[in-house]
């Protein structure tokens, strides 16, 4: 008997990505949704064969506590959003997979961690790219030094945001721009390649366009600062076009072109090119999580890495904002080192 996941917000992602995915998946399914749109429940109840019984809004969500169809409830609401959702899953007992960015502040990633524990519930953030073999090869490149230690890595992730009402150049719902959206892969991408927490953060608001881009940054460029002088390049923006990651080593390097997306993903190093399969990323990482319930096994994705994630993206800001260089320290349960 498969778990049965419910999402929550069936925007782009749940829509173009999340249901797909749960059609290939081997250990969950999609069993329920919920919707704040009276049209989307016809639709996804006739293609996705979803019963009126599994079906939600935003003033009956509480009550999937009464449901046993419904294992996991996976937000896919706008930022701002996650972290009430995420509680109140929790406290209707449920497991919870939690989009990226966990929230927009590193004490609300707080709040969810404790709530899920509190009610010996499961809490995973949606990184697909922790499942995607191109960029687990760049995991085992840069950690067991096979190209020698890593000495530099770089990284761009933009893309031209065209939806002037999006929530996500709205502060308060999306917390902030392009960093909090994207530039958080390359963030990521280097901590797994590094396999180490990051001590220092410079950051540059470079935004073009401040009339489009009046409350969150249009481009920012930063550098993250690991131990032993090895530093992060990076950049992220809605006004340009970019992704890719790239790590120097003592003896060789490695390149991932295009490094984030849902699929395409190609990579290679001074060795030659990388030869991995394309997989289904989002169907990998929700059976993940579903294993991990079945077996009580730990995620390799928790909100603890939601958490440590937040607390460098916040200081990414604030080093934007002060124009000095700011130094991370990490608190209870944001020291998080997989
Ligand atoms: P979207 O705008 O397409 O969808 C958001 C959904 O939330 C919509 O269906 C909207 O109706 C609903 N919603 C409910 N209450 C709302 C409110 N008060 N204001 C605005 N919308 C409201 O966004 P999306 O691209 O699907 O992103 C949703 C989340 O998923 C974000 O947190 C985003 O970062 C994340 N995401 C992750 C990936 C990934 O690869 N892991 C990819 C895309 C998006």
């Amino acid at each position: 008997e498969k778990l049965g996941i419910a999402l929550v917000g069936l925007g782009n992602y749940s829509s173009g990505q999340l249901a797909p995915a749960l059609q290939e998946t081997k250990l969950c399914k999609l069993s329920g949704i919920v919707t704040g749109t009276p049209q989307k429940e016809q639709e996804w109840a006739q293609k996705y064969n979803i019963p009126d019984s599994n079906i939600y809004n935003y003033e009956t969500y509480d009550q999937i506590a009464d449901n046993d169809d419904i294992d996991i409830i996976y937000v896919v609401l706008p930022n701002s959003m996650h972290a009430e959702y995420t509680i109140r899953a929790a406290e209707a007992g449920k497991h919870v997979i939690c989009e990226k960015p966990m929230a927009t502040s590193a004490k609300d990633c707080q709040r969810m961690i404790d709530a899920c524990n509190q009610a010996n519930r499961k809490l995973s953030i949606g990184y697909r790219l922790h499942f995607e073999p191109h960029n687990k090869e760049m995991m085992r490149l840069g950690r067991n030094e096979v190209l020698g230690p890593v000495q530099q890595m770089s990284g761009t992730f933009s893309f031209p945001l065209n939806d002037p009402d999006a929530w996500r150049l709205d502060k308060k719902m999306a917390g902030g721009g392009p960093l909090m959206d994207v530039g958080i892969y390359i963030v990521q991408a280097s901590l797994y390649t590094m396999g180490q927490l990051p001590t220092s953060v410079k950051a540059w608001d470079e935004t073009k366009d401040h009339e489009t881009f009046s409350e969150v940054e249009g481009t920012i460029r930063w550098n993250l600062n690991f131990p032993n002088n090895v530093v992060l390049q990076a950049d992220s923006s809605y006004e340009d076009r970019g992704n890719n990651f790239r790590m120097e080593a003592a003896n060789g390097w490695a390149e991932l072109s295009p490094a984030y997306s849902y699929g395409g993903i190609k990579g290679e190093t001074s060795e030659g090119p990388m030869d991995f399969p394309q997989v289904n990323q989002q169907a990998l990482q929700m059976d993940d999580f579903a294993r991990c319930i079945i077996e009580d096994d730990q995620t390799i994705v928790p909100g603890e890495m939601g958490k440590r994630d937040m607390i460098i993206l916040d200081s990414i800001y604030e080093s934007a904002e002060t124009g000095s260089e700011v130094s991370l320290e990490f608190d209870k349960d944001g020291d998080f080192i997989d």
